[in-house]
């Protein structure tokens, strides 16, 4: 070991969620050092964010940072399945707060996060790969690996684990656990869309669902100036089946669901065919002593209702305050006022997730005769406010999706009571 520093807060990974803790705590004067394995501009994947995430991003101060990127404006989602259109628009949600937000190039968007959190006073270090911890109540300690091959330790008085897919400290204190979610892969690339069709919203993300295959589906974000993130989603079976190499498979797949094949007939690739398996991820607790999981470092769904930048940047906001407490002397009960609350919204998404891929969730979606009021709940949750007690589908979500998925599947729909 050739050295030894020392900083009040340690954060592991500059993705949103390290990001917006580093903001957060460095305006209130922290010492805060950024640790990232990678440079940036980097690819992550993860485009369509969520309007939850435009109060957040203001909380830690970066929604300027953000808006200066000028991005591809989001109003809501778009469904289509079998030639049936069905389209939720987040202004007409139940939850107070804003209803739009951005599509997003990650790399550029990432970068100007990581930037304004520079610009409040984190120390930011790029090319550095945490490679042990030692968990310590007072003063946990990191080692730290340089590009060229120099380690050195870390001694901080509390460290933030945001390395996302690296799941750095899950790995290294055995919290690691698998999801209960159902294995899934996905294959996606980027692309010079050429949409020309004039009934296409570009302010929308669009999900597809495979005619005959049901657990099949399609996600295409339009970001600005032309481009877009397309993906495809299913068992590793059914993709392996499609195609020779996966490439061919995205396309096969691609052509499969009529307005995905209209709609990307002129649709070139401007980055390979990427496929990724079992990202569905959790721990046994986003706590220990001396440090805290937050976003995909801890648990991670599904990609379905694009909720892993809202989950990462609500993480840290719930972690940073009780960071200052901590520090400050205080004792923390860090199950009550953070994991507890944090898994909250999570299971909303969860019950989400789960409808949808059981069939419920796109009965209700294509039901066509909802009343506003439910309508703008569920929009309430798809818009990232998966948070809000008030809401019905928030407070009893499974009870109610199970209901209203019984209701529209009669087609008696009335109001739920
Ligand atoms: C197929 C798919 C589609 C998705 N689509 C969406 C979507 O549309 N919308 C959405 O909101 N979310 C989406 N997500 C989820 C989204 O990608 C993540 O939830 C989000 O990036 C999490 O942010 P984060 O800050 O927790 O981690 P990340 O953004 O992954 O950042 C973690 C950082 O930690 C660094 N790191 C890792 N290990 C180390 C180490 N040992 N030392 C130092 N640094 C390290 C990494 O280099 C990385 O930069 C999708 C996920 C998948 C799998």
């Amino acid at each position: 070991m050739e050295r030894s520093e020392t900083t009040d807060i340690a954060i592991i990974g500059a993705g949103p969620a390290g990001a917006a803790a580093a903001a957060w705590l460095s305006r209130r004067g922290h010492d805060v050092r950024v640790l990232e394995r990678q440079h940036f501009p980097r690819f992550s994947i993860g485009e369509s964010l969520l309007p939850q995430c435009m109060t957040h991003l203001e909380a830690c101060g970066l929604l300027e940072a953000a808006r200066a990127g000028n991005f591809q404006p989001k109003n809501g989602a778009a469904f289509c399945w079998k030639g049936a259109e069905a389209a939720i628009d987040f202004r007409d949600k139940f939850s107070p707060g804003p209803g739009t937000t951005w599509q997003v190039e990650r790399a550029d968007f990432d970068q100007r996060l990581i930037g304004g959190a520079r610009q409040a006073g984190a120390r930011v270090e790029h090319g550095v790969t945490v490679e042990s911890f030692a968990p310590d109540a007072l003063a946990p300690r990191l080692t730290l690996r340089d590009e060229d091959g120099t380690r050195r330790d870390l001694q901080a008085r509390f460290v933030l684990d945001a390395s996302g897919y690296g799941r750095v400290l899950a790995r290294l204190t055995g919290l690691d656990r698998p999801s209960s979610l159902a294995e899934r892969s996905v294959l996606f690339t980027h692309v010079e869309d050429g949409i020309r069709c004039p009934d296409h919203d570009r302010d929308k993300i669009l999900i597809g669902i495979h005619p005959e295959r049901p657990q099949v589906w399609y996600w295409l974000i339009p970001f600005r100036d032309g481009r877009a993130s397309v993906g495809v989603v299913a068992d590793s079976a059914t993709l392996t089946a499609a195609g020779g190499n996966d490439e061919e498979r995205f396309w096969a797949l691609l052509g499969q669901e009529p307005r995905f094949a209209e709609l990307l007939d002129q649709a070139s690739a401007i980055r390979d065919v990427t496929r990724l398996t079992g990202y569905s991820a959790d721990v046994e607790r986003l706590h220990g002593p001396g440090f805290a999981i937050l976003g995909n470092a801890g648990e991670f769904l599904d990609p379905v209702f694009s909720s892993g930048v809202t989950v990462a940047l609500d993480s840290a906001l719930r972690a940073a305050p009780l960071v200052e407490r901590q520090l400050a002397g205080q004792a923390m009960d860090w199950d009550a006022d953070f994991e507890t609350p944090l898994r909250r919204g999570v299971a909303t998404f969860r019950a989400f997730v789960d409808a949808w891929y059981d069939g419920r969730l796109p009965r209700i979606i294509f039901h066509d005769r909802q009343p506003e009021r439910l309508r703008g709940m569920i929009s309430s949750v798809l818009a990232g406010y998966a948070w809000d007690e008030s809401n019905p589908f928030v407070a009893a979500s499974r009870r109610r999706l199970d209901r209203l998925a019984e209701t529209c599947a009669n087609e008696a729909m009335t109001d739920i009571p």
